[in-house]
């Protein structure tokens, strides 16, 4: 490297001025975040094309950087962590994990091993403690901090074909998939489509999944459980991606159990229930599944991204997960990676901890209890406004439908236009729906009030065409 070019980053560390210029643009962002459109403007949209330039031959001026991108990217966001985006599952952000997360940014740590970064072995130790007494899990429960729910239900299944495989006397690792006893995958015919995706990105082949029917509100029908068997990965959903709704834990976890299966539950937004007194009933007998995923970036509102895999069967979870190089040296203390796919990665348990640490039991109790407070009054108000609410709103999703499919695909377009409040349509028991996720702290009884006046205009407008 030149030293000119090495010198002008020494003086952009040493100026700090695109760190201040950021400062000055994400306080600002902050601080509008609920007077703007929810969704991108066209004008905004149509400016992103300013970014299609040739890579450049030279260096460019940090700050520079950091305005362009202020300028053109910042109103292209998505209001996510204003109080009416109800998109997805998408969760808002509290403001101490953001405020750690941009120091940890500053410190640019390495996570995979302990002595890359004790501080964050520390803190993922704290919050894998933390995490289990919340959510009622085994003390023993051993926890990896990875990208989301996707990557955490793969290491859940991971775990869970080792383990099996293993009782069966079949080292996975050693000899592989071909000419191993046949694992069966028994879920709901509602699973989360990245169920799916674990079991194909595991080698199983979706032929292997059994889906067993589901009930009108989406849950696992346990009278129609086919025989289970020591060869049987069960993945139950803690929170259906539509409805919320959530599978009967205690009888099939003991029905596995007894047969030696393995039990994984997708609990990617609904897991949180468990910590929240008024709502745990929910996951009743949810601790005796083997292991969970969980997204913190979703109902606990962290910054993005920030799944973690929770696994009773620590043997089992390392076993698939493991590593070996000369580098490698294990310690005595926590070494992040023996817990996730991932080696290298930033430190996410910086910003869980944080967010643990700020609310306390009692604010991540009402955070929760608060989106399922929000999700009720959305699906009252819409039915005295003469929408139909289709599901029982047990958590924090609320499924709507205008009169016809056409009206529903109407009220999107045009809610989503007025730019008051975002929502997404989806595909439930057959029919075209509009999902509605209440998922951030911030969200008041006046956001929805004003969500519900913007269906009611939307439908107003369509009608009047
Ligand atoms: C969001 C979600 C996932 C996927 O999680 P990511 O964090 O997006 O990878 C899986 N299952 C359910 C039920 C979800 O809501």
């Amino acid at each position: 490297m030149s030293d000119t070019i090495r010198q002008t980053m020494r003086d952009d560390f040493e100026s700090l001025d695109a760190f201040e210029r950021a400062k000055e643009h994400a306080y600002r962002y902050a601080q509008t975040i609920d007077a703007r459109a929810v969704a991108p403007t066209e004008e905004a949209l149509a400016a992103l094309a300013l970014f299609d330039e040739p890579m450049p031959e030279h260096m460019g001026s940090a700050v520079d950087i950091v305005d362009q991108l202020n300028t053109l990217g910042g109103p292209a966001t998505v209001a996510q962590t204003g109080g009416r985006y109800f998109g997805f599952v998408n969760g808002g952000v509290v403001p101490a994990a953001l405020a750690v997360r941009w120091l940890s940014d500053i410190w640019d740590q390495n996570s995979a091993l302990y002595v890359m970064s004790p501080v964050t072995a520390k803190l993922e130790s704290v919050c894998e403690s933390w995490l289990t007494e919340l959510l009622g899990l085994p003390s023993t429960v051993v926890a990896g901090f990875v990208s989301g729910t996707s990557m955490s239900i793969c290491c859940g299944l991971a775990a869970g074909r080792y383990r099996l495989l293993h009782n069966a006397g079949w080292d996975v690792n050693q000899q592989g998939l071909n000419g191993a006893p046949p694992l069966r995958v028994i879920t709901g015919e509602q699973c989360h489509a990245t169920v799916k995706k674990a079991v194909t990105f595991l080698g199983l082949g979706l032929n292997c999944i059994e889906y067993v029917p589901c009930d009108d509100q989406g849950r696992i029908r346990e009278d129609a459980l086919p025989p289970l068997d020591e060869h049987c990965l069960v993945v139950l959903q803690a929170g259906n991606v539509n409805s919320g709704a959530f599978d009967a834990f205690e009888p099939v976890c003991r029905a596995a159990k007894a047969s030696g299966a393995w039990v994984h539950v997708d609990g990617a937004f609904g897991l949180w229930a468990a910590a929240s007194s008024s709502l745990s009933y929910l996951t009743r007998g949810m601790s005796l599944a083997d292991s969970w995923s969980v997204d913190a970036h979703k109902t606990l509102n962290t910054p993005y991204d920030s799944g973690i895999t929770l696994c009773a069967d620590r043997d089992a979870l390392v076993g698939s997960l493991q590593t070996t190089g000369s580098y490698i040296l294990y310690s005595e203390q926590r070494d992040s990676m023996l817990y996730t796919p991932e080696m290298s990665k930033r430190a996410r348990g910086i910003e869980l901890w944080a967010t643990l640490k700020y609310l306390g039991r009692q604010g991540v109790d009402e955070l929760i209890t608060g989106l399922h407070q929000r999700a009720v009054q959305m699906a009252d108000l819409l039915v005295q406004a003469g929408f139909s609410v289709l599901n029982e709103v047990v958590f924090n999703q609320v499924v709507v439908v205008g009169n016809n499919t056409q009206e529903t695909q109407q009220l999107i377009e045009q809610v989503q236009q007025s730019g008051v409040c975002w929502v997404g349509g989806s595909v439930w028991q057959g029919q075209n729906v509009i999902r509605i996720s209440v998922c951030s702290w911030k969200t008041t009884e006046a956001d929805i009030v004003r969500s519900v006046e913007a269906f009611v205009a939307a439908r107003k407008a369509i009608n009047s065409i």
